[in-house]
């Protein structure tokens, strides 16, 4: 146990592992009528159960903490500008070919996500940019059959040859992001938008393909978001995931729109509530309910991200890094000195009013590199 794993008495590698245990019973239920998709969360069932003993050995023999889930950025272009866009403003994604991040092969993306279901991680978000605009990668990753990738995705490149792709690879899920109802949605990421992102969802239910949505929530919008009406209008589109996204206020002159401590609580009980009320759909926020886990889950503790390049950094929104996946291994990445810095430096726990610890601490973990 980690200092604030034992300052807060909670075992993470347990807590994440019932968390998916549970994750999976559910999305088993719910596919249930579906013979295609309950074979295939039943076969995934299996296989996590196998990666939490993966995750055990790797502590046993190396003492290693195994993440159950990564954030993988693949793509770094996409056909939108939403306002406030963070891969836009830390530069993962970029219209100009000259400005824009190295990327990895989709070999090389095949072989990281081979040693992570080795090591026993089952899950990788895939975002970017827009992840679906580099169909090599996908395609490639697909291949790794014992985890499940959701796709961040704006969910306008879904047409018959992904509804092809998808219906063939059920370890890929589509989790298309909105900011909520049309005008909300429209008014950040452009006329239509929403419109596009309905008609998606509308081909992957006729599909009855297992999908969901992420929605980032604001001071703004997150009553609406969280209502009876607006969950109503997600369950019959035929979500059964929903990931809240607190804001993070990477453009200046948007802190406003990032929630209190006292508005992540009300979130939090909101979410139990639409738990109860909605059965058969399954609820994340993200950071996620940190009094719960004993703090922000980054730098490896629970999850850490890669960016288009293979740098190792500690989260999406704490672009620092001082490892490459590709040449240290996801191994060598989890040992780097920065994240044993952040973690011994115990900033994973240091006191935050919005969203994100070290994207507020910014400058503390530019420090440590
Ligand atoms: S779809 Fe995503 S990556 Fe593309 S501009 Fe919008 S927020 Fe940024």
């Amino acid at each position: 146990m980690t200092d604030i794993q034992e300052e807060n008495k909670i075992d993470l590698a347990v807590y994440m592992s019932d968390g998916i245990a549970r994750l999976m019973a559910k999305a088993y239920k719910n596919v249930l009528s579906n013979p295609r998709e309950a074979k295939f969360a039943f076969r995934m069932q299996q296989t996590f159960s196998k990666s939490e003993k993966r995750r055990k050995k790797v502590k046993e023999q190396e003492d290693l903490d195994v993440p159950t889930f990564l954030i993988s950025s693949i793509s770094t272009t996409c056909n939108l500008h939403c306002k406030g866009c963070y891969a836009r403003s830390n530069g993962i994604a970029n219209d100009v070919v000259a400005d824009r991040k190295a990327t990895l092969t989709p070999q090389q993306w095949r072989d990281i996500f081979t040693e992570a279901a080795e090591m026993g991680v089952n899950f990788s978000l895939l975002a970017g940019g827009e992840p679906m605009m580099r169909r090599d990668i996908l395609e490639a990753v697909s291949e790794v059959k014992d985890m499940i990738f959701p796709i961040f995705t704006n969910g306008t490149l879904i047409g018959p040859t992904y509804l092809e792709f998808l219906r063939t690879h059920l370890n890929m899920v589509p989790i298309i992001s909105i900011e909520g109802n049309d005008t909300a949605t429209d008014e950040r990421r452009g006329r239509g938008v929403f419109q596009r992102a309905m008609q998606a969802m509308e081909r992957l239910k006729q599909e009855q393909l297992f999908f969901g949505t992420s929605i980032t929530v604001t001071t703004e919008n997150y009553h609406k978001v969280t209502s009876v009406e607006f969950m109503d209008q997600m369950a019959a589109c035929g979500c059964k995931i929903v990931f809240f996204v607190e804001y993070v206020p990477t453009e200046v002159g948007t802190e406003h729109l990032a929630l209190d401590e006292a508005q992540v609580m009300e979130l939090e009980q909101r979410m139990e509530q639409l738990r109860k009320t909605y059965e058969n759909i399954i609820f994340f926020s993200f950071p996620g309910d940190e009094k719960e886990t004993g703090g922000c889950m980054a730098s490896g503790r629970g999850f850490f991200h890669i960016g288009p390049d293979g740098s190792a950094e500690p989260c999406p929104f704490s672009p620092f890094s001082d490892s490459n996946v590709v040449t240290m291994g996801l191994r060598g990445a989890l040992q780097s000195p920065l994240f044993s810095k952040i973690r011994d430096a115990r900033a994973l726990g240091w006191e935050h009013t919005g969203g994100c610890t070290l994207y507020e601490h910014r400058e503390e973990i530019s420090k440590l590199l």
